[in-house]
């Protein structure tokens, strides 16, 4: 008999839950227009929906002055932070905590002169962010772009929430070779792990996985990318229409994994989704 099994920790974050809830605080309040800088998460669908309801998406602080705007859950720079506060009726800091405690580190290890190294996706929101709260940091994907970096005698590294810890090992490791010093601060965030360790556990059992969650969001990227390397029919999609009855033949179990961004009624409907073509 066919079984479908959501992954133990899957779905949204504390960051998106809390990001969520303070827009809808928002738009309830009703004291003036609501716009996000940025999309608020990386979930196409829930942009939609809060968009529709009143919450659109500027990219510059400047299209939202006079209206309450909501800061990204990614954090945005603090030339953002400084307009939005001068030209706005009010600013919401929807940044994730844990994204703040990867700024206070950069700039930290600014502060004491350490060459700072963002471990992550440049161009990522998140990534931009951090770098403007430490000027002159560089940002490295890989092991490969760690050792064509210039030598330095003292290196900080940071790292995108999202990555993964293999990410992180491998570029440490390379920047050994470039630096005398080298003090890491492992900012990647507990419900990246903890959604990035399920995934991995519930993959290696599965003939199906599938990663539910925008295309855009690093963290179901990064656990598309992890399913896959044990479980090679593994499929990403956004929501329950993009599934395909094929896909399913012949599986015993069909694992279902969902990022940080993604609400638990998608990850029902998925599911049910599934049970239907399987015929459960
Ligand atoms: Fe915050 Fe982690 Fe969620 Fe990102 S994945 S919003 S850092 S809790």
């Amino acid at each position: 008999m066919a079984t479908v099994e959501v992954a133990r920790e899957a779905g949204a974050c504390y960051g998106v839950e809390r990001a969520l809830e303070m827009t809808e605080d928002a738009l309830k309040d009703g004291a003036s227009r609501v716009r996000t800088l940025g999309p608020l998460i990386h979930n196409p669908r829930v942009v939609a929906s809060l968009a529709e309801r009143g919450a659109a998406v500027v990219e510059d602080p400047r299209d939202a002055a006079g209206c309450t705007l909501v800061l990204r859950t990614h954090g945005v720079t603090p030339a953002e932070e400084a307009e939005a506060r001068e030209l706005c009726s009010s600013v919401v800091d929807a940044t994730c905590p844990f994204v703040k405690k990867v700024h206070r580190a950069a700039e930290q290890l600014s502060a004491e002169g350490y060459r700072v190294v963002i471990v992550g996706e440049a161009g990522h929101p998140e990534v931009t962010a951090t770098l403007a709260h430490a000027p002159g940091a560089v940002v490295v994907g890989t092991a490969e772009e760690a050792l064509a970096l210039p030598h330095a005698r003292k290196t900080g590294v940071v790292v995108q929430t999202t990555q993964s810890a293999a990410r992180l090992a491998e570029v440490v490791s390379a920047l050994l070779s470039r630096t005398e010093e080298l003090r890491v601060v492992n900012t990647i965030c507990e419900a990246t792990s903890g959604h990035q360790g399920a995934c991995a556990e519930l993959a290696a059992r599965a003939d199906v996985m599938v990663v539910i969650g925008g295309r855009n969001s690093a963290n179901t990227t990064r656990l598309a990318e992890i399913a896959a390397a044990a479980c090679p029919r593994t499929h990403h999609i956004e929501g329950a229409d993009e599934l395909d009855s094929s896909w399913f033949a012949g599986a015993g179990l069909v694992g279902v994994t969902a990022g940080a961004s993604t609400p638990a009624s998608q990850i029902r409907a998925v599911v049910a989704a599934i049970k239907s073509m399987m015929g459960e």
